[in-house]
């Protein structure tokens, strides 16, 4: 890539992990610059074939499956425990690995930061940006240890409070949706050995998915229109009350039982944010969350940022100057995320309509299927 030597990628999670290892493959010397010290320690999330694709391309899929278990039903069950709904997720022709699997967000990182490293990347944990100039072909950059460095381009991949789009785009308020959620990790019991989701008797939504090392991927998520906010100081009591008040079956006894300390329980307000395109501003770019921040109904956030380091790998390499490049990429992306970004806030729930798109609904299950079949579109 004669236009593309050296680039910087702001933000060690999927987006600029996933990206990092692509440009490495065509050969462009990557430096990813992380904020923080220790790897991401959320909890965990599902990723599907769209996404482990691209992974296998950068040599992450078996160490993937390895650490992962596979989630082949859409299963909802009543607050006692009893199915309501069970579809399962069909195993497109051609794919040799599950169609999707829920890994710790932990291990996903361990592996991507594994492949970059291998590949040849450098990765600075720790370090902020202080400041970017950018002209016709490059971009000057300050970071917080006074170091100062020229790079072919930036690639802003910080997420959904990204500083670079901050600093190149300007303010922008975050956007949210009209749900709240907290998730943990707990111990696997007899009580949960099938993957599901629990329609609690309030309103709330409590999911349970079997990842490896007998451990269990808990996600619960409630509409609020009123801007609430699970502090700390409350957050352990506010999920006790929920799973004790709502829910009724063994499984909801074990969590409860087993509910780890409040350090370990995270808790977010859904984000809807799509920026309006392009996402780039001459040398530099912005993928994943910093450029569309999905409601996590489509589960599908990590996997769109993952696939953006895959296209503007493709289209980079087709490309004999960066400005075509990411004009192409852009025209290739912008549909697609649209599309995934409208399906989730779609199905995205508001105190005001509690139930109307609730997994219950007999139209949830139609259009969860849609959003299936299109996730295996080629992108
Ligand atoms: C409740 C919930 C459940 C979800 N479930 C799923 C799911 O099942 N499947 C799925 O595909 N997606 C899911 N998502 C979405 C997914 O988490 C995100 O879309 C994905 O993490 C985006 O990856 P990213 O790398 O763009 O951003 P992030 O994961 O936010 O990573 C950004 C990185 O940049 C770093 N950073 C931030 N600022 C700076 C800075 N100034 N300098 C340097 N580094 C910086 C951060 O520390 C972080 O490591 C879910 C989201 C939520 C809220």
């Amino acid at each position: 890539m004669r236009f593309l030597k050296s680039v910087l990628i702001v933000g060690g999670g999927s987006a600029g992990l996933t990206c990092a290892a692509f440009l490495r493959k065509a050969g462009v010397a990557v430096e990813v610059s992380e904020i923080s010290t220790t790897v991401n320690v959320g909890a965990a999330l599902g990723l599907s074939s769209n996404a482990l694709t691209p992974l296998r391309e950068i040599g992450a899929l078996d160490e993937i499956l390895a650490c992962s278990t596979p989630n082949l039903h859409m299963h909802v069950c009543d607050a006692d425990g009893r199915t309501l709904v069970d579809l399962e997720r069909p195993q497109p022709a051609g794919i040799d690995f599950p169609v999707n699997v829920i890994i710790a967000r932990r291990e996903l990182t361990r592996i991507l930061t594994g492949v970059v490293e291998a590949a040849g990347a450098t990765m600075f944990f720790g370090r902020q940006l202080v400041s970017m100039l950018a002209d016709s072909d490059g971009v000057s950059v300050v970071f917080d240890d006074g170091r100062e460095a020229r790079y072919d381009a930036v690639v802003g991949a910080d997420g959904i409070g990204s500083t670079v789009r901050r600093m190149i785009w300007g303010e922008s308020p975050i956007q949210a949706t009209a749900e709240v959620g907290w998730r943990w990790l707990t111990p696997a019991r007899p009580s949960m050995r099938r993957g599901a989701y629990y329609l609690g008797s309030g309103g709330t939504n409590l999911g349970l998915f079997p990842i490896p090392g007998q451990q269990i991927y808990a996600v619960m998520g409630e509409p609020t229109d009123d801007g609430f906010v699970s502090d700390p100081a409350k957050r352990r009591e506010d999920v006790v009350r929920r799973l004790g008040e709502q829910f009724d079956g063994a499984f909801a006894r074990d969590a409860l039982a087993d509910l780890p300390s409040v350090e370990a329980i995270h808790f977010s307000r859904y984000p809807a944010m799509l920026m309006p395109q392009p996402w780039y501003k001459g040398r530099i770019l912005l993928i994943g969350d910093a450029a569309h921040a999905l409601p996590p109904h489509s589960s599908s956030g990590a996997a769109m940022a993952i696939e953006d380091g895959a296209v503007l790998y493709d289209e980079l390499l087709r490309a004999t100057e960066w400005e075509a490049g990411v004009h192409a990429f852009m025209e290739r992306r912008w549909p697609r995320v649209k599309q995934v970004f409208e399906m989730a806030c779609d199905r995205v729930r508001s105190k005001a309509d509690p139930s109307a798109r609730s997994l219950r609904d007999p139209h949830t299950g139609e259009k969860v299927k849609s959003l299936w079949k299109f996730l295996l579109q080629p992108f």
